[in-house]
């Protein structure tokens, strides 16, 4: 039994979505009393006294919500059935019959908030304190790449080298975090071990709260990269390039120093690009296309957030559009492994209540 309903993306478009009946039982009925108690519920839930200090009553208060005369909408199993703008000029539809419960757009509003206060919630303390830790360290190491880089510059034909170097490595740091970012969107669930938590939460997050990111701290936005970058950012910059050392091996220092610099920053930059007023010379290289500007990647956030997966500089992004890259890559891994494409993400992105926790 399938049922077509209007959906509000987070760009507040409405588009057609299909669901089946008991895919909308199960956004009713099996909303964890941890996703309704542990966030902020918003003026919404304001409203309601208790919300959030008791399991049960949330839980009860949530199915008030959904099921409120006044706002609902019961429909028939199988109907097709708009929302909000099939009405009939009374302002209700005119589907009503039978046993189907459809949130109006308030109750999709909390329920997002829900989703992403508990995802937001699942950031483990341990890791917050290493993210703190490793990012102050970075600090002094990033300065210290930079100054090489600077103080390496010595004649024309090292600029060039240096530019160059960039250039490749722009191209380099954009199909990596492309990849990254869709491997995370694409695979894998909050629950999945190790890397469920400390990595792919925070793609579920992006996705439900697109600007959550732009009111992260500087560690918690950037941790996870510079976990990953941190170690051949120590070693490069104990070995700076020197542009005596000879042309290529020159080259290529720029290269890698500039590599493990855009990957540390991809996440600074993606949040950047949704921020609405980011620093003048940040402003300036999203002007210039050599960083992601801010348009381009909305994109991405898009349901079912398919596309435009590169955050560091995006240049990469229109060519894997044209080729198809991604879905070639994911047919060829579902054809293998039987591994449906973002079946996780869109578990929690659809409008409803949270998936079921274990
Ligand atoms: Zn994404
Ligand atoms: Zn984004």
């Amino acid at each position: 039994m399938e049922v077509i309903t209007n959906v509000e993306d987070d760009c507040g478009q409405t588009t057609k979505a299909s669901s089946t009946s008991s895919t909308l039982r199960f956004g009713v009925s099996a909303i964890p009393s941890s996703v309704i108690s542990t966030g902020d519920e918003g003026e919404e839930s304001s409203e309601e006294d208790g919300a959030s200090t008791s399991s049960s009553s949330s839980k009860s208060l949530a199915m008030e919500k959904i099921s409120g005369a006044s706002t609902s909408k019961i429909i028939d199993a199988n109907a097709v059935v708009d929302t909000g703008e099939n009405d009939d000029g009374d302002g209700e539809t005119s589907s009503t019959p039978s046993d189907l419960l459809l949130p109006d757009w308030k109750t999709r509003s909390l329920q997002r908030k829900q989703k992403a206060a508990y995802l937001a919630s699942q950031y483990p303390p341990a890791k917050q304190r290493l993210d703190k830790a490793l990012s102050f360290i970075y600090c002094f190491v990033m300065m210290r790449l930079f100054y090489n880089l600077l103080s390496s510059l010595s004649s024309l034909s090292s600029l060039v080298a240096l530019l160059s170097a960039f250039a490749l490595a722009a191209l380099w740091a954009d199909f990596v975090s492309g990849m990254l970012h869709w491997a995370c969107d694409t695979y894998g669930s909050v629950d999945t071990p190790v890397v469920g938590k400390l990595l792919i939460r925070s793609f579920r997050e992006h996705h439900i709260d697109p600007t959550a990111i732009t009111r992260h701290p500087f560690f918690e936005t950037n941790g996870n990269s510079i976990l990953a970058t941190l170690p051949f950012a120590v070693i490069l910059a104990f070995n700076p390039p020197t542009a005596a050392s000879g042309g290529f091996y020159y080259f290529l220092m720029c290269y890698l120093t500039c590599s493990t610099l855009l990957l540390s920053f991809t996440n600074q930059i993606h949040k950047w690009a949704h921020s609405h007023e980011p620093p003048s010379a940040v402003r300036a290289l999203q002007k210039m296309g050599v960083i992601l500007e801010g348009r381009a990647h909305q994109k991405h956030h898009f349901r079912p957030y398919d596309r435009d997966y590169c955050i560091t500089t995006g240049w990469l992004n229109p060519l894997f559009e044209k080729i198809d890259y991604w879905r070639r890559i994911e047919d060829a891994i579902q054809s293998v492994t039987g591994a449906v494409p973002r079946k996780d993400d869109q578990n929690w992105s659809q409008p409803g209540a949270a998936p079921k926790q274990d």
